[in-house]
């Protein structure tokens, strides 16, 4: 895993936040008609069960940032072209959102460089 910001913590207390009935299901599960889409076309599905509704398993979907990535800069970013990006850039921020396509819940999961700078 390269160096980066995991929010799993963050994301354990939004959703028991939301159980214990501070927060409405409507705080939490408010993702953009875009970032619903752009789950069901470019995400990768994770072997985890959405943990609001239960209903579909979460959806990975990946944000590169970087003024080196030019077009490629704040665009949604499949496994394939991350690699693509890894091997031809030195530095680049990539966020990764979880996304629910049933519910539409949605959570950063991490933050990492990465980039040739950050190869292991
Ligand atoms: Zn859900």
């Amino acid at each position: 895993m390269p160096q980066g910001v995991d929010y799993t913590l963050a994301k354990r207390a939004a959703i028991a936040q939301w159980r214990a009935g501070r927060v409405p299901v409507t705080d939490i599960c408010d993702a953009q008609p875009a970032l619903i889409r752009a789950a069901e076309a470019m995400g990768e599905p994770l072997d985890e069960k959405c943990p609001v509704c239960e209903k579909r398993s979460l959806v990975a979907v990946s944000f590169t940032y970087g003024s080196s990535l030019r077009r490629y800069n704040g665009r949604i970013c499949t496994p394939e072209r991350f690699e693509l990006l890894q091997a031809s850039h030195d530095e680049f921020v990539c966020y990764v959102v979880e996304v629910c396509t049933a519910c539409t819940w949605n959570h950063l999961a991490r933050r990492f460089l990465a980039g040739r700078a950050h190869a292991s």
